[in-house]
């Protein structure tokens, strides 16, 4: 079948996909253990996919008891690393191959345009699984600087059976980022997607087992959070929860963490990240074009959006004209016209909240200067005009609150230690960055900036070779890298005494 190029093109596909909603338990696709499901509804125009099963704790229970079975089994955690690395990269491989299906799943299951999830999404996925099976052979353990009749061995172990609870944004990149490093360690994995973007994890789990990942090493439970998702979290057998989502649930992981086994907890959380602009940028257009899409890409969907944009006032009037003019090029459209770059708000309930902020920053007196409707009502779709609000105050629900929408608020300021106290004063430390042709004073800010990751004269930068992770409410540990590995293994010193 030749590669879709055009609407068109992708139409025909969709009509032709078959789509799969089942839970995958010990290697075998399987209804919930009630029968219960839940309809799966795309927000490109409101078509019904598929129903998806609806777990809950009883196939948390069954799920949990083979990935705990496969663990003690060995088949997999005492696997030699470069055999684990073999299947992980057939694993990266098979993802590559249905790259196409991929992309169309995750398109109409959360309304991203499909250009980003074929050329985005999804070989980022790949990528990352594939760059962390290449590192499991290459990592040594340690010995300590002991006295001469003493070995220290300092080794890691897998911890055991791992819960990775993700979020709709991003769905199969974040899973990736989860199941990439725990699985390359030897771990048993539960993958719980999100209940608004189920169909890729679902998909991948057959191709996890076609590359040879041993029946129960690997399982997807699709289902609520309140259900499945509690159910993992509370769970006695399981030994370490991964998570990506809201700060709110996040902080409810940690409470059944302690109210159950105190199961390692690691969490990747919400932001409002600070991009900040000085009138010495080298060029104020290329500063504005990163600022829009900083604020629009996937939809304002983005937990490091470039949500709060910090402006020296000399240049702010300037400059809100400048992201104005750019942000044009991020008006939605259709979600499989690959000319889209713009597509659907996930839901309706996240349309609703996000034109729910924008009502706000209206009423708090915010001055809304573009987009703020939303659009394309008539075809079934959720979607909404980027939004740019001036004379933001950053004290504002739309400055403080994270809204996961493409909302931008600008914050004039005058010095940079004021732009480093604004920038600074928020519950998140996810992302931030920095514009200055002052290499000094870029780096300064830089440094004082209470954030994961740290942008100079762009936006976005990255890839799996650096930590991806918050300070503060942002969350805790990190993804990607080879730090990603501290999260899934537990530490053992062994001492030796020679006679
Ligand atoms: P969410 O917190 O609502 O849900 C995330 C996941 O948690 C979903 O799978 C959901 O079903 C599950 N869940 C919900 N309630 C639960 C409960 N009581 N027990 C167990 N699991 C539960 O987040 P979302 O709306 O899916 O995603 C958006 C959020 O994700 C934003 O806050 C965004 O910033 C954040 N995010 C962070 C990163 C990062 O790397 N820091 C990346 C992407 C998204």
């Amino acid at each position: 079948m030749s590669a879709p190029a055009t609407y068109e093109d992708w139409e025909a596909r969709a009509a032709g996909l078959s789509i799969n909603g089942k839970a995958f338990i010990q290697g075998q696709y399987v209804s919930a253990l009630k029968g219960e499901t839940f309809t799966c509804i795309s927000p490109v125009d409101g078509r019904q996919l598929g129903e998806v099963a609806s777990c809950d704790e009883g196939d948390a229970e069954i799920a949990v008891q083979a990935a705990r079975e496969a663990f003690e089994s060995g088949v997999w955690s005492r696997m030699a690393p470069a055999k684990r690395k073999q299947i992980l990269l057939k694993f990266a491989d098979l993802i590559r191959d249905n790259r196409e299906e991929l992309a169309l799943l995750e398109t109409l299951d959360m309304g991203k345009p499909i250009r980003f999830a074929l050329r985005g999404d999804i070989p980022a996925a790949e990528r990352a699984i594939r760059w962390t099976a290449e590192a499991i052979d290459k990592h040594y353990d340690e010995l300590a600087p002991t006295a001469h009749n003493e070995i220290g061995m300092i080794t890691r172990e897998p911890i055991g059976v791992v819960a990775a609870i993700v979020p709709w944004n991003f769905p199969l990149i974040m899973a990736a980022w989860k199941i990439a490093p725990a699985l390359a360690t030897g771990n048993s994995v539960i993958l719980k997607p999100s209940e608004k973007s189920p169909l890729t994890a679902i998909r991948i789990a057959i191709l996890a087992k076609e590359a040879g990942i041993p029946d129960g090493v690997f399982n997807v439970l699709p289902g609520y959070g309140h259900t499945v998702g509690k159910a993992l979290a509370l769970h006695m057998d399981v030994d370490c929860l991964v998570f990506t989502g809201s700060t709110g649930i996040a902080k409810q992981l940690m409470i059944y963490a302690g109210q159950s086994n105190m199961k390692r907890v690691w969490l990747e959380a919400g932001g409002k990240s600070p991009n900040i602009v000085f009138a010495d940028a080298q060029d104020l257009k290329v500063a504005a074009k990163a600022a829009a899409s900083a604020l629009a890409f996937n939809q304002g969907e983005v937990c490091t959006a470039g949500t709060r944009l910090l402006v020296e006032a000399s240049i702010k009037d300037q400059f809100v004209e400048l992201v104005k003019q750019e942000m044009l090029a991020w008006e939605p459209g259709h979600p499989l016209d690959p000319n889209t770059v713009s597509g659907a708000i996930v839901d309706q309930q996240q349309l609703e909240r996000v034109i729910g902020y924008i009502e706000a920053g209206q009423q708090e007196g915010a001055k809304l200067v573009q987009g703020g409707k939303r659009l394309m009502q008539e075809t079934g779709g959720m979607f909404v005009e980027p939004t740019i609000f001036d004379q933001v105050h950053n004290r504002m629900r739309i400055a403080s609150e994270e809204i996961f929408g493409p909302v931008l608020s600008v914050i004039p300021f005058n010095t940079a230690e004021e732009a480093v106290e604004i920038a600074n004063d928020t519950i998140y430390g996810l992302a931030a960055a920095v514009w200055s042709a002052d290499i000094n004073k870029a780096h300064k800010v830089a440094k004082a900036l209470r954030a994961g990751s740290v942008w100079i004269n762009h936006y976005d930068g990255g890839d799996m070779t650096a930590p991806f992770g918050g300070f503060k409410q942002s969350g805790n540990g990190r993804d990607k890298s080879l730090h990603a590995f501290d999260k899934y293994t537990e530490l053992k010193a062994t001492w030796l005494l020679l006679e």
